[in-house]
């Protein structure tokens, strides 16, 4: 048991980090060794202790990272863009793989990334789930394949509280059509219509929200040409998908050198 990579989750309380501590529990492949929270929130200590099995259970619940991180092999951290950037440092430190999962990073912080990716591997994914990043890289493919001649429709649905349209991994699916095909995706969309189809203009890639009830995330890449259609499509039932492809990432990343990685190479895709 102990040789498995241990693994400490940051923002442990809130929903991916719970999600993230059921499944590295559940795992044979990673060990559980510290859940990390900001100082004085009051699920620290608490449910934390209770998830873990008890005090003794070998886990550090801590608001002091550096400490957890010393133990551990990899960090998954899903928490808010200033904190990821703390835990970069701490982690490189600790020479820990660091699986970033935080989203709304701006361009400054993520070259705030680059001195913590020269001592250790960091692997960041604005989705993480290995699904939708094959999607994108099979976008990317058939689109470079069929050319212009195609028109190209992203179509996705979410549930009714969603707010943004398209969604971001519509407008990533999007991005991976246009660079298959060699153009700008601001070239040839006017990106959301949320929902309003109007006429296209040939080679556009147009974008389709769809939103109700509970739906997790469909997103489907429309291929139409003349007399045929393809479509590519990914489904997500359960957000537990971000949390297995961070910790595959976590895994992928024990014998990689320090550097910036993201899912395109956890999946072995890179050309
Ligand atoms: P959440 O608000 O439920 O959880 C975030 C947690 O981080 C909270 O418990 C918060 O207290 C904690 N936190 C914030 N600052 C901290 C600090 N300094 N130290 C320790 N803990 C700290 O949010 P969530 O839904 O779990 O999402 C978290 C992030 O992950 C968001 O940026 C979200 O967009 C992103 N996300 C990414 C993916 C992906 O596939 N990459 C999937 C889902 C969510």
């Amino acid at each position: 048991m102990s040789e498995l990579p241990g693994i400490v989750v940051t923002g442990a309380s809130g929903r991916m980090g719970q999600m993230l501590i059921r499944i590295i529990r559940e795992s044979d492949r990673a060990r559980l060794v510290g859940a990390i929270e900001r100082s004085g929130h009051e699920w620290v200590g608490q449910d934390v202790g209770r998830a873990m099995g008890g005090a003794d259970c070998g886990v550090i619940v801590t608001d002091e990272p550096l400490e957890a991180f010393a133990k551990a092999q990899a960090v998954i951290d899903f928490t808010a863009p200033e904190a990821t950037l703390e835990f970069a440092k701490l982690a490189a430190q600790a020479r820990a793989v660091h699986v970033i999962g935080t989203t709304g990073m701006s361009d400054e912080q993520i070259a705030k990334l680059e001195p913590a990716a020269r001592h250790a591997p960091i692997v960041r994914a604005g989705n993480m789930s290995l699904g939708v990043n094959l999607l994108t890289q099979l976008t990317r493919q058939v689109a470079a394949a069929l050319g212009e001649e195609f028109d190209i429709e992203v179509i996705e649905a979410h549930h009714r509280h969603k707010v943004d349209a398209p969604s971001g991994t519509a407008l990533m699916l999007g991005e991976a059509a246009a660079e298959g095909r060699g153009v700008a995706l601001e070239d040839v969309s006017d990106r959301g219509r949320d929902g309003i189809t109007g006429a296209r203009k040939p080679g556009d890639i147009g974008f389709v929200a769809v939103r109700g009830g509970d739906i997790v995330g469909e997103h489907d890449v429309l291929f139409a040409g003349e007399g045929e259609r393809i479509i590519l499509r990914h489904v997500a039932t359960d957000r537990a998908i971000f949390a297995r492809g961070a910790l595959r990432a976590a895994l992928w990343g024990q014998d990689k050198g320090p550097g910036q990685y993201d899912m395109i190479d956890v999946l072995g895709l890179r050309r």
